[in-house]
């Protein structure tokens, strides 16, 4: 038995749905949001309760992927304190999906486009995973 109140689930239908976690925190007209949530559909190759990963879909690389908070933050400017162990578990899995796709060693490229004149066309924080070359 589930104890609804203590709970950082949600019900929705019938199930628990691991996506609500995100609905505190989402903003209704950001796309990654909408990935997160379930209303816009994405390439995810991992998901967990705080991080989710799916493919670029304009890939600038064999493998290019988002690394994604399920927490809306709006940019790498907008990190506080609190964020830092989102900001290390974002880092530990891209670690992780270098040695999942077998180029740990081989090398990889990590960015964080920060706002406008770095590139920043997305304002949800999202790590990009390129590699594969
Ligand atoms: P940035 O320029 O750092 O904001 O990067 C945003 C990235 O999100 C770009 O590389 C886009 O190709 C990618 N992107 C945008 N919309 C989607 C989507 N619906 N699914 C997957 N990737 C996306
Ligand atoms: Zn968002």
């Amino acid at each position: 038995m589930v104890d609804i109140a203590s709970h950082p689930f949600h019900i929705k239908g019938n199930r628990l749905n691991f996506c609500d976690l995100a609905t505190d925190s989402m903003e209704k007209n950001c796309p990654f949001c909408q990935i997160i949530i379930g209303e816009k559909p994405a390439d995810f190759v991992y998901q967990d309760e705080s991080l989710v990963v799916f493919k670029d879909i304009h890939p600038h690389a064999p493998i290019h992927l988002l690394i994604v908070p399920r927490e809306h933050i709006r940019s790498l400017n907008d990190v506080k304190e609190k964020d830092k162990d989102t900001l290390y578990k974002m880092i530990m899995k891209a670690k992780e999906m270098a040695e999942e796709h077998a180029i740990a060693e081989s090398g990889y490229r990590l960015v964080f486009n920060v706002e406008g004149g770095g590139g920043q066309v997305i304002f949800h924080l999202h790590l990009h995973f390129l590699g594969g070359w």
